[in-house]
């Protein structure tokens, strides 16, 4: 709860016990909510990595992680210039991957899981990215986060993405109390509506990044805060 406020006991306590309070009808009304409206505010909102094939997505996720989609798309429009299966990502030395990866940080992780992942999809999948969360959990580098872009994005199989954002908004909206993805995305999936799940975190991104910030959320000129724990704990502190 702490990154919810904030700075006093007394507020975290009062978070608490709001959290308590609040049951499962209420949070599925205020997700639904906050659903409609940022749909309307987001209309467009969706995946921005860009890709050719399931394979590229995967690339691209695992190149994602502390990056921006933006650079992201730099590196990847030159590199899947090139190189554009799991046989060529074999191929390419590890040294090369990561001069070409190296502006979107972690280079030598991401290198080393890219290299590996794919080399992994030609000995035991044929070459395909498989289509089972359990399957792609076997593959390096990739963990629930990355297994549920693809299953959202390339395989039609409803999930939920739980990214920083994500973490945030809900805890502050108080609907869940807890930074741990997996235990935010089985409560979250308890509360949406399945045809939601994919277009959710997009519209979280796309919220988070506009509105909902993580260091100066614009709470005046939010049309959630009605129902927001955050802005009506710090409403009140103020
Ligand atoms: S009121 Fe503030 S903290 Fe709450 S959802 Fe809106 S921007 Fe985020």
């Amino acid at each position: 709860m702490k990154e919810l406020i904030f700075t006093t006991g007394r507020v975290k306590i009062q978070s608490l016990k709001k959290y308590r309070k609040m049951t499962k009808k209420r949070k599925k009304e205020i997700l639904g909510k906050a659903i409609a409206e940022l749909k309307k505010l987001f209309p467009d909102a969706k995946i921005q990595l860009q890709y050719d094939s399931s394979f590229q997505l995967l690339v691209a996720t695992i190149l994602s992680a502390q990056c921006t989609d933006e650079r992201v798309n730099k590196v990847t429009a030159v590199l899947f210039a090139k190189y554009k299966t799991p046989e060529d990502f074999m191929r390419l030395s590890v040294e090369k991957l990561e001069r070409l990866v190296y502006s979107t940080g972690y280079y030598k992780a991401k290198s080393k899981h890219i290299k590996s992942m794919s080399k992994m999809l030609v000995e035991d999948f044929d070459g395909n990215v498989p289509d089972t969360m359990n399957k792609l959990l076997l593959l390096s580098g990739v963990g629930r986060k990355t297994a549920n872009v693809i299953l959202g994005h390339v395989f039609d199989t409803p999930a939920i993405v739980v990214d920083t954002h994500v973490t945030r908004i809900v805890n502050r909206l108080n609907i869940c109390s807890s930074k741990n993805a997996v235990k935010i995305e089985s409560e979250l999936v308890e509360l949406i509506d399945k045809k939601d799940w994919v277009l959710f975190t997009h519209l979280m991104i796309n919220f988070g990044r506009a509105i909902c910030s993580a260091r100066s959320p614009k709470c005046s000129q939010c049309s959630l805060n009605d129902y927001c724990a955050h802005f009506s704990i710090t409403q009140k502190k103020n």
